[in-house]
């Protein structure tokens, strides 16, 4: 069978998708299912025992024996307990079963989940409930073949203790207000308008044997000590380069397990840094999107340990070498095929875009702080404005075309035309000459319009995409929903829409900047502008608990005050335990393999001066004597710095769980772990390579 043909038939053959379902289920049943799925309608409990009988049919045909609810608590990342089928035996037999009860309602034992004090640990009931939405899919790994059913996880009283259950209240909200938008524009024929949501995934691998050999990327995900190599980034030669063998093998491997479970893996190159790669499908639903980018995940990591190799999926893995994040682009489509964004070849005439642009240029605007908190994370404290990343402000990047018509709006009060991007001239004549975009790109832009979607930049690599689409649905939805009560009741609408765009952009235009996020000018110049530069993850989680974040989320039932203070509560936590973790990492490296081999090295250069020196005492022994001094004075430092390390750690450690103990890890923690890391990079440089007790970077990046 030729290779085509293979995708074609491997193409979600272990998902329980619609083809399965209209095969399987009875038609009415498959119908009121479809109508949950399609057009959100509450769903019928009275199908699930019929449901669950043919989901569990199609899953031991397969080979299955196990189920478990599927879900993205609060940890980062998901969870599941694993059920098998069988029932209690009777007359010594089982048989296999499975119940509509058991599919749509699971019971974990959720007090070791993270609630934010949503749950007293007494009242540690929780329930997965199942999300019909996103297909069931069967997962083959060495514990056999599981159907994974996913699920939204809530407390006993319905509050959110994952990642799903908001994101699917906001695209309730923001399909709500999408069509009320449609509607003014006379448009009568959409029923849904859902996210569409495209995840580009970065990743680095390493050698399994190399990573094996490092703590710090055991425990933490990033090397937390290590030298630059002499050659870096710097030549840009990895970006797009052909992708070799063992890599090339690998994707190989990943795109066919994706494809399996449905996955649309499309896109694959080297990315900027040597041993970085990127992955992208093609988008998809949000809610689906945003599970597919989990499988991504867990199917990067499960594949590159069948290569011996390990993926790393931290936002910053080694320190001067470009980091990880995760484009997340984003439009609104409605089910009658209208994308939102679609500027089309005259946005200038296009006033249902421009007043969606306008709204979206006010969300983003009005609630900057929301959506940076929502791409904060622990390892993305190391990517955000540090020159390479996009910047930590949130600013909107639209292209010379649209900016161009907002120029005209709002100086001339109508905008009359639009540029074009005219003809890609290669002045080769065998060449074809082809239609430029009317836009360059912005690779420094946080939220970067393009083309008819836009993208958002700035979600780090290990993170869920869930959270930060959760934040977008439903600003744009707030947005939405003033314009629409506004406009709808306009006696003239051509001519209140106009203002409406006018004044909308006019009064929101310090958002947008097309220039070089990267510089210090635009750090000044979007401090003039009073954009917030928001530095790291303790000083974001704030956003989600001011008064203006409450009202948004509550208006729209998408968090509850209670949800967002134990969010808040959750990612401190989650903080602290991350650079506690790394800490102690590094105190443990330092003082049980570096030190102890900083001191076999210092022994055998004494040794060697004295050798030297008695041999002939007129040798000259300064470069010994040089190094030796110069070693010892850095393995004191070290020795200073690895005793205030602990000291903080141990302090951090006394104080109780929250804001204060985050911010003390932020404040005087982080800081001594770069005050211990400082002298141990110099040492590394001047060890006996075989003396060093780990792979260097130059190992584990250039040598995959
Ligand atoms: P880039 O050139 O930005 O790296 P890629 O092809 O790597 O582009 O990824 C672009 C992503 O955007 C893909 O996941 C693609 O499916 C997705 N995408 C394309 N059109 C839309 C759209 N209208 N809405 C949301 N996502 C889209
Ligand atoms: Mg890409």
């Amino acid at each position: 069978m030729s290779e085509v043909l293979k995708v074609v038939e491997m193409f979600g053959r272990n998902v329980f998708n619609d083809g399965v379902m209209r095969d399987r289920l009875p038609k009415n049943v498959y119908r009121k299912l479809k109508k949950t799925i399609e057009d959100g309608a509450e769903l019928d409990p009275g199908i699930a025992d019929v449901v669950a009988h043919a989901m569990k049919d199609w899953a031991i045909e397969r080979g299955a024996t196990h189920y478990t609810h599927w879900f993205q608590p609060l940890t980062g990342v998901t969870a599941e307990k694993h059920d098998s089928f069988i029932s209690a035996p009777s007359d010594g037999k089982v048989i296999m079963e499975f119940s509509g009860k058991e599919l749509i309602k699971g019971e974990p034992d959720a007090s070791s989940f993270p609630s934010g004090g949503l749950r007293a640990t007494f009242e540690a009931r929780g329930y997965t409930v199942w999300d019909c939405t996103s297909p069931a899919f069967l997962r083959e790994d060495a514990v056999g073949v599981t159907l994974c059913i996913p699920t939204s996880f809530c407390s006993y009283n319905g509050e959110a203790l994952d990642k799903k259950t908001p994101l699917l209240r906001s695209m309730q909200a923001v399909n709500e207000q999408a069509l009320r938008i449609l509607r003014l524009f006379g448009n009568t024929t959409a029923k849904r308008v859902s996210p569409s949501v495209g995840a580009e995934q970065e990743y680095f691998l390493v050698d399994r044997e190399k990573y094996l050999q490092r703590k710090d990327l055991i425990y933490t995900g990033r090397t937390l000590f290590g030298a630059m190599p002499p050659k870096g980034q710097e030549l840009e030669d990895h970006y797009f380069g052909a992708i070799r063998e063992r890599i090339g093998s690998y994707m190989n491997d990943v795109n066919k397990e994706l494809w399996k479970l449905g996955v649309p893996a499309k896109t694959q190159h080297n990315e900027v840094a040597p041993a970085q790669h990127e992955l992208a499908p093609i988008y998809e639903g949000g809610n689906q999107a945003a599970d597919h980018n989990q499988i991504v995940m867990e199917t990067l990591k499960k594949v590159a340990g069948r290569h011996g190799m390990a993926c790393l999926l931290h936002e910053k893995p080694f320190a001067g070498v470009n980091g990880s994040g995760k484009h997340n682009n984003w439009s609104l489509t409605a089910d009658d095929g209208t994308n939102m964004m679609n500027p089309g070849d005259t946005p200038h005439e296009n006033v249902q875009f421009l007043l969606v642009l306008a709204c979206i240029m006010k969300a983003v605007d009005i609630h900057a702080d929301l959506l940076r908190e929502s791409a904060a994370d622990v390892g993305n404290d190391h990517r955000l404005g540090a020159n390479e990343a996009p910047p930590a402000i949130i600013s909107v990047f639209l292209g010379e075309q649209l900016e161009d018509v907002i120029d005209q709006l709002c100086s001339r009060g109508e905008a009359t035309h639009s540029k074009s991007g005219g003809t890609l001239k290669t002045g080769v004549d065998i060449l074809p000459d082809l239609d430029k975009d009317a836009t360059d790109r912005n690779r420094t832009s946080p939220f970067a319009f393009t083309g008819n979607k836009f993208e958002f930049r700035m979600v780090g690599s290990s993170d869920s995409i869930a959270s930060s689409n959760t934040v977008l649905n439903t600003i744009v939805a707030e947005a939405f929903k003033e314009a629409a009560d506004k406009l709808e009741k306009a006696e003239d609408f051509d001519m209140a829409v106009h203002d409406y765009i006018k004044e909308t952009l006019s009064a929101h235009r310090r958002i947008i900047f097309n220039g070089n996020g990267y510089s210090g000018e635009w750090v000044e110049e979007a401090e003039k502008r009073g954009l917030p530069n928001i530095r790291s993850m303790v000083d974001a989680i704030p956003a989600l608990t001011t008064e203006k974040a409450v009202r948004l989320f509550e208006e729209f039932g998408v968090f509850t005050r209670a949800e967002l203070e134990s969010r808040a509560e959750v990612e401190y936590e989650n903080y602290s335990k991350a650079i506690n973790i790394e800490a102690r990492t590094m105190y443990d490296m330092a003082s049980k393999s570096i030190i102890p081999a900083v001191i076999r090295y210092i022994t055998k250069l004494a040794e060697s001066v004295s050798a030297v020196k008695t041999a002939c005492p007129e040798a000259d022994v300064s470069v010994q004597t040089e190094l030796l001094i110069e070693t010892s004075d850095l393995l004191s430092e070290t020795k200073v710095a690895l005793a205030a390390l602990a000291d903080k750690t141990e302090r951090a450690f006394g104080l109780e769980t929250g804001k204060d103990q985050a911010l003390f890890f932020h404040k005087e923690v982080f800081p001594a772990m770069a005050a211990l890391r400082a002298p141990v990079d110099k040492l590394e440089m001047i060890v006996d390579k075989d003396l060093w007790p780990m792979p260097s970077y130059g190992d584990l990046i250039f040598e995959v």
